[in-house]
This record gives C-alpha cells, structure tokens and sequence, in this order.
C-alpha cells in the first residue's frame, strides 16, 4: 500500500468572474521511505496541493488518502515547513517549538523534552532563549524545521524551504535535511518538498513531479537514479536539470 494517494484531485477558488480552477486532475503516489520535490512554475496550485495532502483544505473533487483511509480533517502524521519559516516573533525559540506541541495536546513536561531533542538535531544548542529577531534566516528555518521535526511526523512536508536563504546557508542546510531524512533514529521517514530551484530538486529527490503552469496538472514523474550524494559537477547531474526545465518551459 502506497504512504500516499492523491486520486484525481482538482481544486478551484471564487473568483471574480466565475471560478479560478487552480489544480487539475492530479494522481500520483507516494511511496513509503520516499523523498519527493515537486517544481512547477509559480501560480500552479504546489502549495495549494501541500494545504491540501494535510487536510488544512479540501479538494474541490477527488480523494487523497494516507495509508489507504481517506483524509478526513488535518492528517496528524504530517507536518509543514514554510518559506517564511512562519515563527512568531514574541515567543522563543524553545516556545516557538513547542507550539506545536502544545497543539496537539502533548504534556508540558513531554514538550520540553521533545523541542531539546530537536533543538540538538537541528545543531540550534545555545540558542534556545533567543527570540526570532536575533536569529538569521538559516537559524530562523532551522526552527522552522525543528518545529516541524517536534510532532514526529512520518510525512515532512515542505513548502519553498531554503529559497529565502542565501546559497550557501541553503547547500549546509539541504546536506543536514537528507542526513535527518536518512538517519534511522528519525520518525520522519518521507518527505514531499515543493521547490522552484530544480537543482534542488535533482540533488534531494528521489522522484521529481513536474506540474504544468495553472491550472496544476502532472507533466512529468521522473525517478532520479543518481548515487547520493549528488552535486553538479557530477555526471547526469545537469542533463535531469536540463530535461526538468526543458519540460517546465514547454507547458509554460
Ligand atoms: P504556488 O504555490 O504554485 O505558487 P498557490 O497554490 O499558492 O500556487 O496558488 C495558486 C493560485 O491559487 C494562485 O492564483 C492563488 O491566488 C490562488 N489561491 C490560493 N489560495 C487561495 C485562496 N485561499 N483563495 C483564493 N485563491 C487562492
Ligand atoms: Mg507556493
């Protein structure tokens, strides 16, 4: 059984003349242990369909289903990092991580230990008092991603995370989430990561889902086969990024 199924999901918005149809006829599968990225040019619906693959919104028609059941409410096995890491500026780091926590119910003494598990995992030691505005934009994400990481998810999903951040924070960054994703001590076994940088995409994924310009349809579903760890100046590397932006240009 596939972690995921995303059965013909179409979603539109009210729009001023009539409805604004934002994602179309969308089917793929995710299977467990999977890391997937997902490019498509802006406007498609990719942050639309994450919203959606957790249950903060319905489709206008279709089925998503997570271990066969159909979602039905916010699907507590995910969690969401954002591109605006989306942390409240009056909270520290240690309460901006536990908010999730406290969320779900989870006992305060519980919620301690859980954000100092993750606050270590995400190398943010030291700075557990700090609060957002004293932390640069990888620190910031870095909580984002903690936050995350806090609620044990099995399914990561991540919208845009590393295209607020500087090249290089966004290289130490990509390189720390495969380790996370493939240390066995982890609960987050799978990863959906929407992306426009597709270099990104072919250096983390294992299938990259290319939707077409809106409304969001699937192009494209390749598997990258290149040996990890990946990097540009290694072979095959910039032949997928070619062929994944020659097919985003096309339905452009
Ligand atoms: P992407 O993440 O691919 O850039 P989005 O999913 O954010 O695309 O949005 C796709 C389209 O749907 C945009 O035109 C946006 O304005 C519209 N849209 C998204 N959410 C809403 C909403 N809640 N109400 C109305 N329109 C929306
Ligand atoms: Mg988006």
């Amino acid at each position: 059984m596939p972690l995921l199924e995303l059965k013909h999901i179409s979603r539109s918005f009210p729009h001023a003349k009539g409805t604004l149809p934002v994602i179309e006829d969308l089917s793929f599968t995710v299977e467990e242990g999977e890391f997937v990225a997902v490019v498509g040019p802006s406007g498609c619906g990719k942050s639309t369909m994450l919203r959606i693959i957790n249950g903060l919104m319905e489709p206008t028609s279709g089925q998503v289903l997570y271990k066969g059941k159909q979602v039905d409410g916010i699907n507590l096995e995910c969690a969401l990092v954002f591109q605006s890491f989306a942390l409240m500026p009056w909270l520290s780091v240690k309460a901006n991580i536990e908010l999730g926590l406290e969320a779900r119910g989870v006992a305060p003494n519980e919620r301690e230990k859980r954000a100092s598990v993750y606050i270590d995992k995400v190398g943010l030691d030291g700075f557990e008092e700090a609060y957002p505005r004293e932390l640069s934009g990888g620190m910031k994400q870095r909580v984002g991603l903690a936050r995350a990481l806090a609620v044990e998810p099995q399914l990561l999903l991540m919208d845009e995370p590393f295209s607020a951040l500087d090249a290089l924070t966004a290289i130490t960054l990509r390189e720390e989430l495969l380790d996370l994703w493939q240390d066995k001590t982890m609960p987050v076994h799978n990863i959906i990561m929407v992306t426009h940088i597709i270099e990104e995409a072919v250096e983390l994924a294992d299938r990259i889902l290319v939707l077409s310009t809106g409304p969001g349809r699937l192009v494209a579903d390749l598997k990258v086969e290149l040996p990890r760890p990946r990097d540009r100046r290694k072979e095959g590397f910039n032949a997928l990024t070619d062929k994944v932006f020659s097919l985003i240009e096309e339905r452009a």
